[in-house]
């Protein structure tokens, strides 16, 4: 029958390409504790096309953590490490607006 085999491969997504679509890369942030907000947000822009991300999930512990940022037009995820210092800027004074959603690290 045309068109079963098609069927059956959509049926059964590889998990190597999906995870190929959404390759992520690592970055450090770089924004001081008392940078302006813009700055802050720039730290969580996508490395491939400098768009804002559309998701920032930040995994805050103790003494450092990391951001998980998604970009919805490259469908690109980044993850940028953090300091205590900069945890606790975004804990304190997230930037305006940011779409960045701070978790216990043991959450996630
Ligand atoms: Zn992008």
């Amino acid at each position: 029958m045309p068109g079963a085999e098609l069927r059956s491969v959509r049926s059964h997504p590889s998990p190597d390409g999906i995870r190929g679509m959404n390759l992520g890369s690592h970055d450090v942030a770089r924004f001081e504790a008392t940078d302006e907000p813009e700055l802050v947000e720039a730290s969580f822009c996508c490395q491939l096309c400098l768009r804002r991300p559309a998701l920032v999930i930040v995994g805050a512990r103790t003494h450092d953590g990391h951001a998980w940022c998604y970009c919805a037009v490259c469908h690109v995820h980044t993850e940028v490490a953090l300091n205590a210092d900069q945890i606790l800027r975004l804990t304190l004074a997230p930037p305006r607006g940011a779409p960045i959603h701070l978790v216990p690290a043991e959450a996630l």
